[in-house]
């Protein structure tokens, strides 16, 4: 049985990818801020720590294996006007969404490498196929990790390795509910659904069929690429 690590796998779009890979027969762990104390396999990480991740990882090695899959889903957003964004702000966000893929993919990387067989898919956004006002730290961490996403399939192909990238739009999870309580959204989420192509809001069972299917035997033909999951919104 293989082992996933899924980063950011307590809450929302990380929970659904987690119990996917479960019901496809992965020994998944997760690595969060706050991991449900119920789960023997939820270990506390902070991304943006290289030596928490490190710990964290080799602990999964030791309980259930080397690490062969790996879904970044940790994340973070933020929303303010770029001129009275401060740098500790812009740095906090592009730590957490873009140096956090490179500490866990670094991390289990020779895993893979001792393997001749990987898995990493990205959790990015839709944001970047369009950009978005007061986002700017945000939008430019995951428009890095689309390209870092690019970058390491070409490098690691040869190592039996595929990269991909999934961009959300609109799912139904915390931080989503977070940015309509806040008025972030420009509208509640059911305005935005009858403006949504497919008339609904995203859920996190949707980003889960997309990294199952990019995790799978089949998919690996498929690396670097950038896979919209948006109801239409961005095509
Ligand atoms: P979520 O429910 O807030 O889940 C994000 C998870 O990441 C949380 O469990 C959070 O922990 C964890 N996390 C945050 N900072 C971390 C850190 N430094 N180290 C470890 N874990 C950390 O949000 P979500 O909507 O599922 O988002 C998942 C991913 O999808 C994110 O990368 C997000 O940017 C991306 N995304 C989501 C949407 C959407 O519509 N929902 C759209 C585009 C992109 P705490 O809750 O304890 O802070």
């Amino acid at each position: 049985m293989k082992t996933a690590v899924v980063t950011g796998g307590a809450s929302g779009i990380g929970r659904g990818i987690a119990e996917r890979l479960r019901s496809d027969g992965f020994h998944v762990a997760t690595l969060d801020l706050n991991p449900p104390a119920e789960d023997d396999l939820a270990f506390r990480a902070d991304v943006t720590d290289p030596e928490q991740v490190a710990a964290a990882v080799d602990a999964i090695r030791g309980r259930i294996g080397p690490v062969t899959v790996l879904v970044n889903s940790a994340g973070l957003d933020g929303f303010k006007r770029f001129r009275n964004l401060s740098f500790a702000e812009w740095q906090r966000v592009i730590e957490v969404n873009l140096h956090g893929v490179f500490h866990a993919a670094q991390t289990v990387l020779p895993d893979m490498f001792d393997a001749g067989w990987g898995r990493i898919v990205n959790i990015s956004s839709s944001s970047t196929h369009s950009g978005q006002p007061f986002m700017a730290h945000y939008v430019a961490a995951k428009s890095a990790v689309n390209g870092l996403t690019k970058a390491l399939a070409l490098e690691l192909g040869p190592s039996g390795i595929t990269v991909n990238a999934v961009t959300p739009g609109f799912i139904d999870t915390p931080m989503l509910r977070k940015s309509e309580e806040a008025g972030r959204l420009g509208g509640t989420v059911d305005e935005h659904i009858a403006r949504t192509p497919v008339r609904r809001v995203g859920t996190p069972a949707d980003l889960a069929a997309t990294c199952s299917f990019l995790i799978a035997e089949e998919a690996g033909y498929i690396t670097g690429q950038i896979i919209g999951v948006n109801g239409g919104r961005n095509t």
